[in-house]
């Protein structure tokens, strides 16, 4: 099992690590607060550039040009006179080995034969590899990032859990996948950036809260990444006392749970950690993040309640809440389950997602229902007063599901070893492959330590994968 206590150099993005280690270091900073915040704000703007070249900067010291080409992209805001720093702080960063802006680096990185989709295989400084997703559509970017190297929740129908859990990221390890996804992005002729942030890659996110919480904090911190709160969204199998922390913690973020059954039996056949979590505890903390905004700042009403049903029509049309049902042929995805499901989900008016089941190579050979048959389930659904959507699916050519990638290059190495296969990734011939020059910077010093639009519930929709994969609503 990993440890993120024991890395080094640890992530420069894990803002919890450097103060510890600032504090641990004698570090005394007058305004700790500020001045991090605006370290954090400069190392953005400078687009991520090696530590050393950074504290150069910082210095004012000459470093032959821009830090990096792709500064750019990652943040608009150049050319304004830099802030001092306290020379305690840059004394420390400028010599100690124990933190690297990018302790990871994109092992592959895979694009989709219509060029909306980018699979990236991250390497983590131990050797694990996670899996990051960027998402391109209508000018917007969505990534997806993985918050745990495999996952202990082995959903049947998941190639990441049939992997087992190996560990946390580190919130610094989360941040990293939106450094690489943005520096992919600068290299093409696009002017895009991340608009969107989903935890659907590897790992159930609620089980890494603490490291999930922080890069969440980060990613909507106005200083660096920006991104309003509501196009970051956590994605959960069902871990309800998390669910009610991110509710009281983060309440503006949005909450995804993947149900997958209307009942609870059905859920358990699937999603085996379901055992001892009730179906209605989990409809009851999704639909309490829906509702957790309700009568505050966000209500147009200002003051004074609305009545009941308006109120939840409010609440709805934010999508803050969310249910994700993977659509797999059985019993599932019949008519009757989409019975059940809508009775399960009776006058609250939720928004449900269907998402067609992208095939994986796990040891259950599962398909997915024809899209006539996933109509009239979405149909079903919808009479209960939920408002139901199906996904287009995004990236089938590209290993597209939660854990493939991973999975899959595990396997192309056993191969390797018994039948010297040269090239591991036989399942993505129709797409390009692409070996990114993304590197992990050289250690500075010895070590010393289609959209669907749907008609009644106008959100654009995507997905890709297994159904643990999402992106938020525009909501501009
Ligand atoms: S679907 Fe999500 S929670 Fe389930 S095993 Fe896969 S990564 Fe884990």
């Amino acid at each position: 099992m990993r440890s993120n206590d024991r890395s080094s150099p640890k992530p420069i993005l894990d803002r919890p690590a450097l103060e510890k280690a600032l504090k641990a270091n004698g570090v005394v900073l007058k305004n700790p607060d500020r001045h991090l915040d605006v370290f954090y704000q400069q190392l953005h703007r400078s687009g991520y550039p090696p530590l050393p070249e950074f504290i150069a900067e910082l210095r004012g010291k000459k470093t032959g040009g821009p830090l990096t080409p792709m500064s750019s992209s990652i943040s608009r805001r150049q050319g304004k006179r830099r802030p001092q720093l306290p020379k305690a702080l840059l004394d420390y960063l400028e010599h100690t080995d124990d933190f690297e802006v990018c302790t990871s680096n994109v092992q592959l990185a895979q694009t989709s034969s219509n060029g909306s989709t980018t699979k990236l295989a991250v390497e983590l400084q131990d050797g694990h590899v996670v899996e990051s997703v960027l998402m391109r559509h209508d000018g917007r970017v969505t990534i997806c990032v993985s918050s745990q190297v495999g996952c202990a929740m082995g959903c049947t129908f998941c190639a990441t859990g049939t992997m087992g859990i190996k560990g946390s990221l580190s919130s610094g390890e989360i941040l990293e996948q939106l450094v690489h996804g943005s520096k992919i992005l600068a290299q093409g002729s696009n002017d895009t950036s991340i608009r969107n942030v989903v935890f659907m890659g590897m790992g159930e996110p609620l089980n890494n809260y603490q490291n999930v919480l922080a890069a969440c904090r980060s990613m909507i911190d106005r200083r660096t990444w920006n991104l309003a709160h509501n196009r970051v969204t956590v994605s959960t199998v069902g871990v309800v006392p998390r669910m009610r922390d991110l509710t009281r913690d983060l309440p503006q973020v949005n909450l995804a749970l993947s149900l997958h059954a209307p009942t609870q039996e059905m859920r358990e056949r699937i999603v085996p950690s379901a055992r001892g979590t009730p179906l209605a505890s989990l409809v009851e903390a999704v639909d309490a993040h829906m509702m957790a905004l309700v009568n505050t700042q966000d209500n147009p009403q200002g003051n004074g309640p609305l009545d009941q049903e308006k109120e939840r029509q409010f609440a709805s049309k934010k999508r803050r809440a969310m249910i994700e049902y993977v659509m797999l042929t059985g019993p599932t995805s019949t008519l009757e389950a989409a019975h059940q499901l809508g009775k399960l989900c009776e006058g609250r008016q939720l928004v449900i997602n269907l998402i067609p089941y992208n095939k994986t190579d796990v040891k259950d050979k599962l398909s997915c229902p024809s899209e006539e048959h996933m109509m009239k389930f979405r149909s079903i659904v919808s009479q209960y007063g939920s408002f139901c959507s199906i996904r287009r699916t995004m990236g089938s050519d590209i290993s597209g599901a939660c854990g493939q990638l991973v999975v899959e290059q595990q396997k192309a190495t056993q191969n390797m070893k018994v039948a010297d296969i040269e090239d591991g990734f036989d399942s993505a011939r129709t797409s390009r492959k692409e070996n990114v020059s993304v590197k992990r910077p050289a250690k500075r010093k010895t070590q010393n330590s289609d959209r669907h639009r749907d008609k009644n519930n106008e959100g654009v929709v995507f997905s890709m994968g297994n159904g643990d994969f999402d992106t938020n609503r525009d909501a501009s």
